[in-house]
């Protein structure tokens, strides 16, 4: 069959290549109508945090579905929805006050930014001018059109940029590979960092900004990079200076993947969100669910304010898919998967630095616990990217999708302004086992 005669072939990502048909999936694997399997390393864009086919979520989705499938949350309170929001709460050791659930990273990215004008409209005295969001360049925020307006992803902004929002501006990423100058240490690229950002805020004029917007971890936009240690101290003192709040989105990096159950719980991190996103992990894809997590200090306004969030989706809170993210964040902590999450992490990094990184076209290996990043260069002295065009990451990508590989690895296309190389993603379940680890990075530096 013609890939475009597929009757969903709007979804995939190349009309040149036929969609794979799935017939089943366990584990870390993915069954082929073929009698063949590919190993799952990247399950999907960071999602299938707990693998296929796990049976504790399937029960509870089903016990679910006995219960009550729906009602709208904004009459009605279910006890899934209740105990999912108390479970995400005290994961933040009660930093976080409130969780506000969705179904998609996209919904919860509108939700914070729409969250953080609320609070300063109803801050007291009020402060309706702040209306602009600082975000970063090579960044990403999701496709609906306020969370493209702040994500940093020119070439998907490109086509939609007179539809999205004017109030946007952007700093730079804090990217160690690619932005730190020669000579400079951690602490002066920290300090440069900061610097820009409070001219930015300057520049806008601070009384005009509602948040500073960023991924603790950098995901699909640039290839799973963390912050340097120290950046977001200097970012959220900068926040604090200027009276604006922080909003992190965890929707790829959060609820485990990088070896704390929240990425600003990391040493690396370090900071408090005043509000931050959730997505992917949260439902380990058993189901379409995401969040937002709101600190006291934005739920106080609103409670002292009109009283409740000025928003509203049917599908906000579903049952369903709140009993499916609470099965998967009891077992995450059941399990003690962000302990393997971590201890899994080092070992991959290790494996990655001696059999990937020494590559000819490999520029960079970086990431944490288990959410990987390899960048492809052209020249690895002086960085070249290679040209766009000749789209290697998706090459890799379907590379490894063939035989012998036969394993997923997630592509990214490093168009931003042309000046960093493509990559893929590694980020398999939190359960993978040493074995499983050695196997993903022996066939990804084979592709
Ligand atoms: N934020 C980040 C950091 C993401 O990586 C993504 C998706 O890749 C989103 C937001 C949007 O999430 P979704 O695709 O579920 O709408």
């Amino acid at each position: 069959m013609d890939a475009s005669e597929s009757p969903s072939a709007v979804f995939h990502r190349s009309l040149h290549t036929n969609p794979i048909p799935i017939i089943g999936a366990s584990g870390n694997y993915l069954h082929l109508s073929t009698g063949g399997k590919l190993l799952d390393a990247t399950g999907g864009a960071a999602v299938s945090c707990l693998g296929h086919g796990n049976k504790r979520v399937k029960e509870a989705i089903i016990s679910q579905l006995d219960v009550v499938s729906y009602v709208h949350s904004a009459t009605f309170a279910t006890e899934a929805a209740e105990k999912l929001a108390r479970e995400l709460v005290e994961s933040t050791n009660g930093e976080m006050s409130r969780a506000y659930i969705v179904s998609s990273g996209s919904e919860a990215m509108e939700a914070a930014l729409k969250l953080a004008r609320q609070h300063f409209l109803e801050s007291n005295p009020p402060q309706p001018r702040r209306t602009r969001f600082i975000a970063r360049h090579e960044s990403y925020h999701g496709t609906t059109l306020g969370a493209l307006s702040v994500s940093g992803h020119k070439a998907r902004r490109a086509p939609y940029e007179p539809m999205l929002l004017p109030n946007m501006s952007r700093v730079s990423a804090c990217n160690a590979y690619r932005g730190m100058i020669e000579g400079e240490t951690e602490a002066g690229y920290v300090d440069r960092l900061a610097k820009e950002l409070d001219e930015e805020f300057r520049r806008l004029g601070p009384e005009n900004v509602c948040a500073f917007v960023a991924e603790p971890i950098v995901g699909a936009a640039l290839g799973c990079v963390p912050a340097v240690r120290g950046y977001f101290k200097a970012v959220r003192t900068v926040c604090d200076k200027y009276g604006a709040l922080l909003i992190l989105d965890e929707v790829m990096c959060g609820m485990g993947r990088t070896g704390t159950m929240h990425a600003w719980q990391s040493p690396l991190i370090d900071v408090i969100p005043d509000i931050q996103t959730i997505g992917k992990g949260l439902g380990g894809g058993y189901a379409p669910v995401a969040g937002v997590l709101i600190s006291r200090k934005v739920t106080d306004t609103l409670f002292g304010g009109t009283g409740a969030f000025a928003h509203g989706q049917t599908y906000q809170g579903h049952p369903v898919s709140c009993r499916a993210a609470l099965e998967v964040v009891r077992t995450i902590n059941e399990e003690k998967l962000v302990d393997n999450v971590a201890a899994m992490g080092l070992k991959m990094e290790e494996l990655l630095k001696q059999l990937v990184l020494p590559l000819p076209h490999v520029g960079d290996v970086r990431g944490k616990g288990l959410f990987w990043g390899i960048e492809f260069v052209k020249d690895k002295t002086t960085k070249e990217p290679f040209d766009p065009k000749e789209n290697v990451a998706m090459d890799i990508h379907e590379k490894g999708l063939s035989g012998p590989h036969n394993i997923t690895l997630y592509p990214g296309n490093g168009t931003v302004d042309g000046k960093v190389g493509d990559h893929i993603l590694v980020a398999p379940a939190y359960n993978v086992t040493a074995d499983v680890v050695e196997l993903i990075v022996q066939k990804t530096a084979a592709v």
